[in-house]
């Protein structure tokens, strides 16, 4: 018998693409959204449903998760990873980087929580993993919108998971620092991506995705009367 429905957003790149294969490898179906959905159908996946999904629009998200559901059975993981990061400082930055970014980081892992926990909450049982960032404890320069996005994410997760404690689900906040991906494209003023991939450098690059999804398998597969709540994780050599 297969293991568990998986669902990842964002799963066409960098931190949720590594957690497509990483759970793929260990027997779960999974579901796996993005825009650039010719990306998910070529990864070497084989129990996989694909879906073309802009997590900012609820129907497009429901509708993926119902179809995948109706092959596999209940999503017993949802992973909400979709966010995108255009850095500027607060005054020079578009209104619509700021709205993009609060639509995306923290409307789109919304509509991520809100397709699957009604079934849950049913079910009694089903994990949902948030990822935020370490920009959702600290701000920093050229962060404000990302870092009221990610802020919002650790709220909205923190009391989603105290309301739904009884009911057995657990909420999972992933916190990363500098992780090696292409998550600054849309960056692009010159002296912030300079100082940006500076510290980038010092890192070597920070943590890889796949070392992300292994913190992110470890604790989904801990027994679900186990929840690690929240973790602030980091290259060693990252000081913040
Ligand atoms: P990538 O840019 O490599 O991946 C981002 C993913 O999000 C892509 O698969 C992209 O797919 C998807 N995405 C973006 N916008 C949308 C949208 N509107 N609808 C659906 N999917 C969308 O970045 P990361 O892997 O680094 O980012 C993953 C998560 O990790 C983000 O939430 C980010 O904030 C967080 N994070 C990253 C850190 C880092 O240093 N890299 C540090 C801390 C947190 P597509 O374009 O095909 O739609």
């Amino acid at each position: 018998m297969s293991k568990k429905l998986v669902a990842i957003t964002g799963a066409s790149s960098g931190i949720g693409k590594a957690l497509a294969m990483l759970f793929a490898s260990k027997g779960h179906p999974v579901l796996l959204m993005a825009r650039r959905i010719e990306i998910l159908n070529a990864l070497p996946i084989k129990e996989k449903v694909t879906a073309n999904v802009d997590v900012t629009n609820f129907e497009q998200v429901q509708t993926a998760i119902n179809n995948a559901e109706a092959v596999y059975g209940p999503i017993d993981l949802m992973i909400n990873n979709a966010g995108i990061m255009p850095l500027d400082n607060y005054v020079d930055q578009s209104l619509k980087d700021k709205y993009d970014t609060i639509d995306v980081n923290v409307k789109g892992v919304i509509n991520g929580m809100d397709a699957v926990l009604k079934q849950m909450i049913k079910n009694q049982t089903g994990t949902i993993v948030n990822i935020s960032s370490i920009a959702g404890r600290y701000t920093s320069n050229a962060h404000s919108i990302y870092n009221g996005a990610k802020s919002a994410v650790n709220a909205i997760t923190e009391q989603a998971r105290k309301e739904n404690a009884h009911n057995n689900i657990r909420f999972i906040l992933i916190e990363p620092g500098m992780v090696d991906t292409n998550l600054l494209n849309l960056t692009s003023e010159g002296e912030i991506l300079n100082s940006y991939n500076k510290a980038k450098k010092s890192l070597n690059g920070g943590l890889t995705p796949e070392q992300v999804a292994d913190v992110i398998a470890y604790a989904y597969e801990l027994p679900q009367s186990v929840n690690l709540k929240e973790i602030l994780l980091t290259h060693t050599k990252q000081v913040v």
